[in-house]
């Protein structure tokens, strides 16, 4: 599996942004961005340019738009051709997602709890949800050094209480970046992971968002397989492990390499955690290294929905969120 470095949420001077696409590009690039969802609000006309700057700077661009309403904001990558977002209303969100869905996309919930009107009208998430399973993720890390932010972790608490209820969906983090300026800040990655490596990159994209082959961090990168039974399949991040499975062994795996030299965490005393739907599966200490190392883990199959990796460490003197897996779903 190739793992792909994302920026899933950005704009340029066709929206808000203070960048060109070339600019916004370069920057992911010296970032360690393999990839990045030009998401600028209602148009999609600063894609004219995809194919030069994808050249020039090596980069994959994926095609996006943030439909921005007065009910809410909602991030879309992957599509071939405008959704029009002009006929949602607080009651239809459903169709608006199936539109993206007719045009090849993925739908997302745009930092849910930002503040909202008079501040920020549409960015606090008002739509009426009907089908949890018809969207494709929820964007619970916005802006930089996300994890610690308190909207952040009340979007990070709905994502967990609608996989508690049964829902499958993917979690992303977006910068929702507007502009090339410094900051010391830990900047988050959202890590997609390409089944076919031989495929069209972007294509594989946007399956691994739908899909839910996603992690997410502002270190080390973090992946979740449940391994497999002699002879059988393993499940790996986003997969359904079938009711009859007998595998009771997840493998947890911290790539420590992964974008080397473009951030630190000094002296982050690393805990390592097997969450699920009946709460903590299991915690331990974890020593940072230079490469990758492979945990093993019992799981304990009654009343198991899903299950998720998450690291946790201190960073800049606050124990919080380093990093954290999508989910493996049990039948
Ligand atoms: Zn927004
Ligand atoms: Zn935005």
């Amino acid at each position: 599996m190739k793992w792909l470095a994302c920026e899933l949420h950005t704009h340029t001077l066709h929206s808000d942004g203070k960048q060109t696409l070339h600019e916004l590009a370069a920057g992911a690039a010296k970032l360690g961005f393999d990839g990045l969802a030009l998401t600028d609000h209602n148009t999609m006309s600063g894609l004219a340019d995809k194919e030069a700057v994808e050249q020039a700077t090596g980069l994959v661009i994926l095609p996006g738009m943030e439909w921005t309403t007065f009910y809410g904001h909602m991030v879309t990558v992957g599509l071939s051709a405008l959704a029009d977002w002009r006929e949602a209303n607080r009651g239809n969100i459903h169709s608006g997602v199936s539109a993206v869905h007719h045009h090849g996309g993925a739908a997302g919930l745009a930092h849910p709890f930002r503040i909202g009107s008079p501040a920020c009208t549409g960015c606090y998430w008002e739509y009426e949800v009907d089908d949890w399973n018809s969207l494709d993720y929820i964007e619970v890390w916005s802006g930089t050094f996300a994890p610690i932010k308190t909207d952040n972790s009340r979007a990070f608490s709905l994502w967990t209480d609608k996989l508690n209820e049964g829902y499958r969906l993917a979690a992303t983090s977006g910068r929702d970046w507007h502009e090339q300026s410094e900051t010391d800040e830990p900047v988050s990655v959202t890590y997609l992971g390409l089944e076919d490596e031989a495929g069209q990159v972007s294509e594989e994209a946007v399956k691994a968002l739908r899909q839910g082959r996603v992690s997410v961090t502002i270190g080390p990168l973090v992946t979740l397989e449940l391994e497999a039974t002699e002879g059988g399949p393993a499940y790996g991040l986003g997969s359904i492990v079938p009711a009859d499975e007998a595998s009771t062994s997840a493998r947890i795996t911290i790539d420590f390499a992964v974008r080397s030299g473009l951030w630190d965490l000094p002296n982050p005393d690393y805990r390592i955690l097997l969450t699920s739907n009946n709460g903590v599966l299991e915690e331990r200490p974890l020593e940072a290294s230079d490469g990758t190392q492979d945990l093993h883990f019992a799981v304990p199959r009654e009343g198991l929905l899903w299950i998720r990796a998450e690291l946790r460490g201190i960073v800049r003197g606050v124990r919080t969120m380093v990093a954290f897996t999508n989910a493996i779903y049990f039948e």
